[in-house]
C-alpha cells in the first residue's frame, strides 16, 4: 500500500467505514455476501474480496467479531462486548440474548482443570419464534 495514491487509501478506508456503519445498523449478524449486496449500489467498485479483506481488518482492530455458528457462511457482529447468541436451526437467524455473561463458568473451569479462561462463547440452538410458529 506504500505506493498507492492517497485517493486510493482514502477510498479503501471509506469502504471500511461504510461496512462498519452498515454492520452497526443491524442486529441480524449478516454474512459478508449480505453486506456486499447491501453496499454494491452505493460503492460500485466494491468486490466480495474487498468486503472480506475489510472485515478481516475490522476483526483485527477489535471492531467486529466473526461468528461461526454452523451456517453456510461466517456471520459478523459489531457488538464486540461478550454476549450470548441464539441460532435458529431452520432459518439461520442469529439473535442476541439479553443474558448477562456467566462469569461463574470460568471459575468452574478453573476449579475443574486449573486453567484460567479469559472469556467464553456460548450459542444456544433451536427454532426462532417465526419458525416455531410455522412448525
Ligand atoms: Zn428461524
Ligand atoms: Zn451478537
Amino acid at each position: 500500500l506504500a505506493h498507492a495514491p492517497s485517493s486510493t487509501i482514502r477510498r479503501h478506508s471509506r469502504q471500511r467505514t461504510r461496512i462498519l456503519e452498515v454492520l452497526r445498523s443491524t442486529t441480524t449478524h449478516p454474512s459478508a455476501a449480505w453486506l456486499y449486496g447491501r453496499l454494491k449500489k452505493e460503492i460500485p467498485r466494491l468486490s466480495m474480496g474487498t468486503v472480506y479483506r475489510n472485515l478481516g481488518i475490522l476483526e483485527e482492530q477489535g471492531l467486529v467479531i466473526r461468528l461461526d455458528v454452523g451456517s453456510a457462511s461466517d456471520r459478523y457482529d459489531a457488538t464486540v462486548a461478550d454476549h450470548y447468541h441464539y441460532v435458529c436451526e431452520r432459518c439461520d437467524a442469529v439473535i442476541d440474548l439479553p443474558l448477562p455473561v456467566d462469569t461463574s463458568l470460568a471459575e468452574r473451569v478453573k476449579a475443574a482443570t486449573g486453567l484460567a479462561p479469559r472469556r467464553h462463547v456460548l450459542e444456544f440452538y433451536g427454532l426462532c419464534s417465526g419458525c416455531a410458529g410455522e412448525a
